[in-house]
């Protein structure tokens, strides 16, 4: 049995998104992409109606809700502003080691007081010579006694870490890569200033050092060695999320350019009946819909317990892809005016392209589903 509908539960929650992006995260892009300010107040609105937090098991507070829930309203906020939205979602990616492979102390103490008050987390894996290839890591966790770790080493394009309460670190430990809860306020930690970026101005993406950083054997999650493993299941969690915050932006993109394709005239005709314009919105639509197909058909493999690595690179890779090209198409369609920062079409082209590197690369994700197919999957 196949059913392509959404639950009542889900239509209810894309309802509530779609409602809280129109009126609440629309109306702030364009001020938050020219300021870069943070979006602290939005933040703590959408912890208030009960739209972040998603994967938390409702014994630590949070609404356990899964995985294709959480795409849902990735892209309805993602579809009004993917800075804003991606805000939000660096959360999620930082709560999954905790979710893949956390104790239930460290859920305790870290995921359930993000649950009872609006705080942020980040992820910080990247460095200057780690990116693609995490084996080339060089920051440390060096055990100094029987209760405490050192950590010491410099963390890049941290998202939301000039804000985070506290960070999912992965470091050489002296039985391999090891994921490690370190919260924010640890003397030895110092956060950079936020970094310029292309688009995607209102999250936060900052260089985090960290200097003989002490942190208690409590914080390691699972054992010395598993970090790597932890890290990149993580992905299978937060990847489909990313792909549906793309699918959010190609939407948005599709929706303006055929908005204005069927009002403009260009040789007594509107642009929209020439074959030249309209195939274009044709193929942005297919790829819109392919790419959300993919997006939810990993994220509810990842809900059944399943296997969806492949899928949500697939999925990664595709929305990402399909996202850049849909928001260039866009622009084409709207002539000199698509070009203007009067509308935002500029801006969704701008933020698409973050979506093609982070969270592993287009690249990367192809890597993967290689490995896949060589491995007979
Ligand atoms: C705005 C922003 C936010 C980010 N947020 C976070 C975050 O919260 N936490 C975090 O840990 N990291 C974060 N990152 C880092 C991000 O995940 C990395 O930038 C990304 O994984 C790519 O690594 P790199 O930039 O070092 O590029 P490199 O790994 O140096 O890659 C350079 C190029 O080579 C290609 N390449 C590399 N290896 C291969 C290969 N085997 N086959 C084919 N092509 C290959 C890549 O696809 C890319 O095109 C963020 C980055 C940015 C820009």
């Amino acid at each position: 049995m196949i059913d392509f509908n959404l639950s009542e539960e889900h239509k209810q929650l894309q309802e509530k998104a779609r409602k809280f992006a129109k009126e609440v995260v629309s109306p702030a892009a364009a001020e938050h992409d020219r300021s870069g300010e943070f979006p602290y107040e939005i933040a703590k609105m959408a912890w208030k109606e009960g739209l972040l937090n998603s994967h938390v098991e409702e014994k630590f507070g949070g609404p356990e809700r899964g995985s294709l829930a959480t795409c849902i309203i990735a892209e309805e906020i993602s579809a009004a502003c993917s800075g804003i939205g991606i805000a939000l979602d660096a959360n999620a990616l930082a709560q999954g080691p905790l979710i893949v492979a956390g104790n239930e102390d460290q859920k305790k103490r870290f995921l359930q007081p993000m649950t009872e008050k609006a705080m942020f987390a980040s992820y910080a894996v990247t460095e200057p010579d780690a990116g693609s290839d995490v084996s080339r890591l060089s920051t440390t966790a060096t055990r100094i006694d029987d209760k405490t770790y050192a950590i010491n080493g410099l963390k890049w394009w941290i998202t939301g870490g000039g804000v985070a309460s506290w960070y999912f670190v992965l470091a050489k430990a002296e039985g391999g890569a090891s994921g490690f809860i370190v919260p924010a306020d640890s003397p030895g930690i110092v956060r950079g200033p936020k970094e310029e970026n292309l688009g995607q101005h209102a999250s936060n993406t900052v260089r985090v050092a960290f200097e003989d950083v002490r942190v208690p054997i409590e914080n390691l999650i699972g054992k010395e060695g598993d970090g790597f493993r932890i890290a990149m299941k993580t992905f299978d969690y937060s990847r489909p999320l990313v792909a549906a915050a793309a699918v959010g932006v190609a939407r948005t993109a599709l929706e303006l350019a055929t908005n204005y394709a069927k009002r403009r005239k260009c040789f007594d005709k509107k642009i929209i009946k020439y074959q030249g314009v309209s195939f274009k919105l044709a193929d942005m639509a297919t790829h819109v819909e392919t790419a959300r197909l993919l997006t939810w058909k990993s994220a509810w493999l990842y809900d059944q317990g399943l296997s969806n690595t492949k899928e949500s690179a697939m999925a990664k890779a595709y929305a990402a892809d399909y996202c850049m090209k849909a928001t260039i198409d866009a622009v084409q369609v709207m002539g000199g005016y698509g070009y203007t920062m009067e509308v935002p079409m500029e801006k969704l082209m701008r933020d698409a392209k973050i979506f093609q590197i982070y969270e592993g690369t287009s690249e990367i994700q192809r890597t993967i589903i290689v490995s896949s197919l060589l491995r007979g999957r």
